[in-house]
């Protein structure tokens, strides 16, 4: 696998790494309070007008505390509160953006400044990217997912009524600083979501971080801090690695990230958006993947188990919901890795080494009838 394999370990309350893309390069920062560190955050931020962009649940437990630094570091801060929820990634909650930005007099020079979760990053970095036609953003995740998955990449976008993140721009940040001191108000549920995109980079590229995730996981899930903070920096090593050499998924290695996905996806949407979070989604989906992976020939029976036990070890769900096998085919058929209207589904030929590839359907029907609940 093309996926450069060699951790860095710094020391556990600060780390940095970079997302190397040319001219386009920024740094990930991740370690705990970095909201209130004043330096980091001067040097970090460039920009002298600060607009912050945040929602309703996120403000009053961190929009003081970020503002306050800026203002220390020197900085011009206004800020935006927004309702919360996945319904608010939308062309109104964009439209409020902009409006902000016009009654507030932005400029070129204005720097914006997503607060929040993936729905926050994935608005205020398309708002961004098309405010005068772009404006500089920094990000500053405050979930798990958004820490080692959303924040990181350069998507940006929008939900249409008729399908999720149709609308967007591959735009990328300026920096990402991920506190993980803001993890501890995180609910379980959504952690545990999280957890899945970090086992998916284990799975796919690096079988040592998998590894290290089976003996870790009971430290992950009481949010230790050292433990989450490696955690965190090795998913955005592996995903900044991968983005780095296919940033708009144009030669296919970046569709690996999708592992989990495609079964992923056809529950989210068959079940009806927000019954089950993307990351339980993903999570069963790997389940499925896996066991797909193993009836293929390349994935063996160990590892397949080692994927299903870590997963729900997590507490993240093992088994599909039954949605009925042409439900199921038509929901993975609209996704958008499709070409020709071929299913291509992300396997495992081992655990840490993945690949796109079509399927026999009989196969397909197997894995979907023995991992489906009844
Ligand atoms: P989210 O942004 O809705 O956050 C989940 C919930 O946690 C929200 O209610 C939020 O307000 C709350 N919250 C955020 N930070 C908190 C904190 N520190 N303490 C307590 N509560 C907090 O959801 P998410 O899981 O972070 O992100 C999901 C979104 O990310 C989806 O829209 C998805 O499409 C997108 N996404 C984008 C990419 C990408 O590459 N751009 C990748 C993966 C997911
Ligand atoms: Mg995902």
């Amino acid at each position: 696998n093309q996926v450069k394999k060699d951790i860095v370990i710094m020391k556990p309350s600060h780390s940095h790494l970079k997302v190397d893309l040319g001219e386009r390069s920024y740094p990930i920062e991740i370690g705990t309070d970095l909201l209130r560190d004043v330096r980091l955050l001067a040097r970090t931020i460039r920009g002298q007008r600060i607009v912050i962009i945040t929602n309703t649940v996120v403000a009053p437990l961190y929009l003081d505390r970020l503002t306050h630094s800026l203002k220390e570091a020197g900085k011009d801060v206004s800020s935006l509160i927004l309702p919360d929820g996945e319904k608010e990634k939308n062309w109104e909650s964009l439209m409020k953006i902009f409006d902000f930005l016009m009654e507030n007099k932005s400029d070129r020079k204005t720097t914006l400044v997503a607060l929040g979760g993936g729905v926050i990053g994935d608005l205020t970095g398309y708002a961004a990217a098309s405010f005068m036609r772009g404006v500089s953003f920094v990000q500053v995740p405050t979930t798990l997912l958004a820490e080692v998955d959303s924040s990181v990449g350069g998507k940006t976008g929008i939900n249409h009524p008729l399908g999720k993140n149709m609308i967007g721009a591959f735009y990328q940040p300026e920096a990402v600083i991920a506190d993980t001191t803001t993890l501890n108000t995180l609910h379980d549920r959504e952690l545990v979501a999280g957890l899945a995109e970090v086992i998916k980079y284990g799975a796919i590229v690096d079988a040592a971080f998998f590894q290290w995730l089976e003996k870790n996981m009971e430290k992950l899930l009481a949010r230790d801090s050292e433990a989450l903070a490696y955690a965190i920096r090795r998913s955005c090593e592996i995903k900044a690695d991968i983005v780095r050499q296919d940033e708009r998924e144009s030669t296919g290695l970046r569709a690996i990230l999708n592992f989990g996905h495609t079964f992923g996806h056809a529950i989210e949407a068959g079940l009806g958006y927000g019954e089950w979070l993307h990351g339980e989604a993903v999570g069963c989906g790997m389940v499925v993947a896996a066991d797909l992976s193993c009836r293929m020939g390349w994935l063996d029976e160990e590892s397949g188990k080692r994927i299903r036990g870590l997963v729900e070890r997590a507490g993240l769900p093992i088994v599909a919901p039954a949605l009925g096998m042409d439900r199921w085919i038509e929901l993975m058929q609209v996704d958008k890795k499709n070409v020709g209207g071929e299913i291509q589904f992300v396997l495992l030929k081992a655990l840490g080494d993945a690949v796109v590839t079509k399927v026999p359907a009989e196969l397909l029907h197997a894995t979907l009838t023995d991992n489906t609940a009844p």
